[in-house]
């Protein structure tokens, strides 16, 4: 069956990006949970901040409120109250008085400024200085000053966060800080995962000959799980083709999306690509980038596919690169912008046109303030320690030939997903 992302030739990354990109549609429906479990999940509609933050002009700093217009020509004031945070001054403030006043309570009526206690001297002790104390204030006083405005952090019904943004701390914070409890959030991806191939076996396990540790569900979960999606694993289905059937087809039945990987590339000898072809409309891509060239994407009836390649460092990259995105995407949440900078090579680097790389590197600054990128060494498919030592890519265009050092180059920042919590 010829599917309908089928595509004969080498496909230039960006191209296999928009196709994802374009064949992708999912609504997920919403829940209303509690903000303090909220971290890292997408929200479903957009926030509206039902208070003033803050809900009254008060004081910036421990001191004294006044109207400023009473040390025009006096610099004494006399002392009538107290306004703590919490506990307001109940009364106006008139010419000639001053109210003692802490961080965050309300500025009482009649002042409109506020002086710190350091530019003020009393007789006795500032705190327990009583009413109809004379407070001197030493220095020249703005209006205004020293006063935090109704409103100006957020102003009622202000949209403080939009639909599709996935909340960090901070936004839980403003979350909070407007008195919002619950949120409705997108209810979670489900996502199965499924390796492919008879030699790999798992950790704990001894190798018999010929077989390798298989590591790519182990990566490939623990970012899944930092993406708050729920990962149904199929654990390693054997060379089998009653099995692979079943397993894809339960794939299918439970999951919005099936990751694979193994089994998709030009010369495999395993089921994986006659019984995909079977159960779905899949593309069996050559994408024109370094590590990842074989990729699958696609439709079952019920979820969509992305078949990695079995090399790790080609699993990861293409997951990272291609999947990561379209799985936001499902999410209904903005995509996140990865950080792309310039940074001087301090070594040649090894490149042929026709695909792109994604070079494995270290970026740090030098003595002198530049940013310098060093790549990891020994760039193979299989070498997955190439990015565990690193904390940027380095992307070499498609057509791009070999770079001298001390050239620059375009690198690309780690995001959480492949850094430490
Ligand atoms: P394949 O794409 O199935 O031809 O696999 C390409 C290479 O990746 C082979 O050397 C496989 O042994 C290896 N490989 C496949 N799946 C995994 C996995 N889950 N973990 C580690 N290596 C794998
Ligand atoms: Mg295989």
């Amino acid at each position: 069956m010829t599917s309908c992302f089928s595509q004969p030739n080498l496909l230039p990354f960006e191209q296999a990006q928009q196709i994802i990109a374009d064949n992708l549609e999912l609504s997920l429906s919403s829940e209303n949970i509690a903000i303090e479990k909220a971290l890292g999940r997408v929200l479903a509609e957009n926030v509206i901040s039902p208070v003033n933050v803050p809900p009254h002009n008060n004081s910036a700093m421990d001191g004294y409120a006044f109207n400023a217009e009473s040390l025009k020509e006096n610099k004494t004031l006399t002392l009538v109250g107290r306004a703590m945070a919490g506990t307001p001054f109940q009364g106006k403030v008139e010419i000639g008085q001053c109210v003692r006043i802490m961080t965050g309570a309300k500025l009482p009526e009649g002042c409109d400024s506020v002086e710190m206690q350091e530019n003020t001297e009393v007789k006795d002790n500032q705190s327990n200085a009583t009413d109809g104390t004379q407070v001197s204030f030493l220095q020249a006083v703005r209006a205004g000053q020293h006063v935090r405005y109704t409103g100006e952090d957020i102003r009622l019904d202000d949209c403080i966060l939009a639909s599709g943004k996935t909340l960090t701390s901070v936004d839980i914070g403003t979350l909070a800080s407007v008195g919002v409890a619950k949120v409705a959030v997108v209810k979670p991806l489900t996502v199965a995962l499924i390796a492919t191939g008879d030699e790999l076996k798992q950790p704990g396990e001894a190798l018999t000959e010929g077989d390798i540790y298989e590591s790519n569900r182990y990566f490939l979960s623990s970012m899944l799980e930092k993406l708050n999606v729920k990962v149904i694993d199929f654990g390693v289905i054997p060379d089998d083709k009653a099995l692979i059937t079943q397993a894809f087809s339960d794939a299918n039945r439970l999951a919005d999306v099936v990751i694979s990987s193994g089994g998709v590339s030009v010369g495999d000898a395993d089921y994986t690509k006659q019984v995909l072809n079977e159960q779905g409309d899949i593309g069996f891509w050559k994408i024109a980038m370094k590590p990842g060239k074989p990729f699958a994407f696609g439709k079952f009836s019920q979820s969509y596919f992305f078949g990695l390649p079995g090399n790790p460092v080609s699993a990861l990259v293409t997951f990272y690169q291609l999947v990561v995105p379209a799985l936001y995407q499902l999410m209904a949440a903005e995509v996140p912008k990865r950080i792309q900078l310039q940074a001087k090579t301090t070594t040649d680097l090894r490149k042929a046109p026709g695909r792109m790389d994604f070079q494995r590197a270290v970026w740090a600054m030098s003595d002198s303030g530049d940013l310098e990128v060093t790549s990891t060494g020994a760039q193979g498919s299989g070498i997955l320690t190439s990015i565990a030592k690193a904390n940027c890519f380095i992307l070499l265009p498609q057509e791009q030939g070999r770079v001298s050092a001390g050239e620059s180059v375009t690198i690309e920042l780690f995001d959480s997903l492949l850094l430490p919590k």
